[in-house]
């Protein structure tokens, strides 16, 4: 979580950018920080799929393949879409930090992902409007 220590575009040459608690990596911006883990929380518990967000993964890889393992065939496909959408999203709020000394919240990333993600539903990615349409349902 935030200490309250704001150091806009002063961070520490190694810490997390989302953070600023652990070293950075690609696995730990994506999913292992709290605060990915926390908007990746709030994307996936609406469409009922809290339990993936909470699991603990020492890798996005890990993480991805042990998720998708547990949803349906159909669903799958969609998934991988919004884990690649998400992690872009991350990668996008940790350079906003880095290099415009941007921070949003968590709730705020999250929210962008799931524009995101309806802007590609929209455009005919059928995948993705199937991962929101079963959780509709
Ligand atoms: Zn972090």
């Amino acid at each position: 979580m935030d200490d309250g220590d704001e150091r806009p575009g002063l961070q520490d040459e190694d810490d997390c950018a989302l953070c600023s608690q652990e070293p950075e990596s690609a696995d730990h911006l994506t999913e292992i920080s709290v605060f990915a883990r926390e908007a990746w929380f709030r994307v996936l518990a609406p469409l009922g799929l809290a339990q993936l967000a909470l699991q603990q993964g020492t890798s996005i890889t890990g993480w991805w393949l042990s998720s998708r393992a547990r949803l349906r065939a159909q669903l799958r496909k969609g998934f991988d879409s919004l884990l690649i959408l998400g992690a872009w999203c991350l990668w996008k709020e940790r350079n906003r930090r880095v290099f415009d000394g941007i921070s949003q919240t968590p709730v705020v990333v999250a929210s962008m992902i799931e524009e995101e993600a309806d802007k590609w539903s929209q455009a005919g990615y059928p995948s993705l409007a199937e991962l929101w349409g079963w959780a509709m349902n």
